[in-house]
């Protein structure tokens, strides 16, 4: 299926975030037609910049490209649930469809926490679809943390 294989490529954005000693998650940005507009995986530790999560450094990329501050019309794909603050960005973005794989009790902010897309003060919500290639995506953030043990 067209999701399934937009979420492999956000898999081996994470799997390139591990190999640099970055937390593996990767996203993924594409058009209403499957068209892939930007991809990256986590660099907070390159950048030394704690907002350089997977989704943020899509989103700059996807803006950047299209000469544009939505995206409107695109849909976003994150290995992980989005934190709140990757969360808001998603908003802002007016992206259309969320997909993401792993769910995230610590520290995510879709189903968890602040539930950023459900909160009276969200002006845009994605449509949300959570569980994609979750068992995979779930093994690589624990393979990754049991390896800095
Ligand atoms: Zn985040």
């Amino acid at each position: 299926m067209r999701f399934n294989s937009h979420m492999q490529t956000a898999l081996s954005e994470a799997r390139a975030a591990a190999k640099r000693g970055e937390v593996p998650v990767g996203a993924v940005i594409t058009s209403a037609e499957g068209r892939i507009i930007a991809q990256a995986g986590n660099r907070t530790r390159e950048l030394n910049d704690p907002t350089a999560h997977a989704e943020i450094l899509a989103i700059r990329e996807a803006c950047h490209t299209l000469g544009q501050e939505r995206l409107t019309g695109y849909d976003l794909y994150v290995t992980l649930e989005p934190c709140p603050m990757c969360a808001a960005a998603i908003s802002n973005a007016r992206i259309n469809r969320l997909y993401f794989g792993a769910s995230d009790p610590k520290s995510g902010g879709v189903t968890h926490g602040a539930r950023v897309f459900s909160h009276p003060q969200c002006h845009h919500a994605p449509e949300i679809y959570d569980g994609l290639s979750a068992a995979e995506c779930e093994a690589l953030l624990k393979e990754f943390f049991a390896a800095k043990r």
